[in-house]
């Protein structure tokens, strides 16, 4: 669940290409823009010129009629009709990952991404099957919703296929310190996790460039959440070890993330968000002097209404509080006998 905290960043740009259009970062590098539709309307995605064997796409949009149009007016516009040579992945979600398998297939590039990804891709891609329904079922019963929210976010279907039609069938393997050289530079494939968990940002040291996928954003907090794949995550831990390793990099990083403005201010923006999780820790584990159900700790860190998709996100997130504060040593869980979990301090 994204929140809003104040940016005193520096933005080297004060507007964003329009949808389906392109301007140029510095020589060799355009930010083009996608529509999205979400109240998230938009996704940046990133071509690196390889010179002859022609550009490098990072993400490539939702796998929608829409995108696909942008990308044919883009291939003769700003591409200026060159070919495209790799499509690369940061991370599974469908805005990022969605378009990749037509773009493959439209122009022949190769597909590069973390192999955790794009299992992820390919896994929720085939659907679900009934075990995995009973886990979804088992997961969001012990969170202890109210029955008519529980009936709504179990009706969900899998929305993946519909943003996702086709994965990429073939995967180039990129591992968190790989070096990848496209046309005259250099980049550091860099690791991290919690968004989810093996995304790639890429890092350009000779320039001081960071595309930065989901992974730090100059104004939403990245969601962190458990999902019913793997009810015990904590992926909370793995995203701020990226904050440090984030921190590492030169300050005047310029970062390009996939939402909102390219910026300035990485040790900033990093200290941001660690102070964010830090907060909400401290928060959820006073409110855990009681014992507290996971929907009862959603229903506080979030008291806007929220429809059925932000409930999802929201819940996601209290659970990744809630497990890294037992990993921790700070709460304690156990199932009442009516099958919900209560958190309490240890
Ligand atoms: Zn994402």
């Amino acid at each position: 669940m994204p929140t809003t905290t104040p940016a005193p960043l520096q933005h080297p740009f004060d507007s964003a290409p329009a949808p389906g259009s392109a301007q140029a970062v510095m020589p060799g590098v355009l930010w083009i823009r996608l529509g999205l539709p979400f109240q998230l309307d938009h996704i940046n995605v990133w071509a690196v010129d390889g010179g002859v064997e022609g550009w490098t796409l990072v993400d490539s949009g939702l796998g929608d009629s829409r995108t696909r149009d942008s990308w044919e007016g883009l291939f003769q516009g700003a591409l200026g009709g060159r070919p495209i040579a790799r499509v690369i992945a940061t991370h599974f979600h469908p805005d990022h990952i969605g378009a990749a398998g037509w773009l493959v297939e439209r122009t022949g590039a190769s597909f590069a991404a973390s192999l955790t990804e794009w299992l992820f891709a390919c896994t929720l891609s085939a659907g679900s099957t009934p075990a995995m329904d009973r886990a979804v079922d088992r997961f969001y019963r012990r969170s202890g919703l109210d029955d008519d929210t529980l009936m709504a976010v179990l009706g969900r279907k899998n929305a993946y296929s519909r943003g996702v039609p086709t994965v990429p069938p073939t995967l180039t393997r990129l591992r968190a310190g790989d070096r990848l050289a496209i046309g005259e530079s250099l980049w550091r494939v860099a690791g991290g996790g919690g968004h989810t968990a093996e995304p790639v940002s890429l890092h350009d040291s000779g320039r001081g460039l960071l595309i930065s996928g989901d992974q730090i954003l100059p104004r939403i907090s990245p969601n962190i959440s458990v999902w019913p794949t793997e009810p015990d995550a904590d992926p909370l831990a793995d995203y701020l070890d990226s904050l440090a390793a984030w921190s590492a990099l030169p300050a005047d990083t310029l970062v390009l993330p996939s939402h909102g403005l390219p910026f300035r201010g990485l040790h900033q923006r990093a200290a941001e968000l660690r102070d964010h999780h830090a907060e909400r820790l401290e928060e959820i584990a006073a409110q855990c002097a009681a014992p507290h159900t996971a929907a009862m700790v959603t229903r506080t860190l979030f008291k806007r209404p929220l429809d059925t998709h932000q409930m999802v996100f929201a819940m996601g997130e209290a659970i990744a509080h809630l497990n890294h504060l037992i990993r921790r040593g700070i709460l304690t869980r156990h199932t009442g006998p009516d099958g919900v979990d209560l958190y309490q301090r240890a």
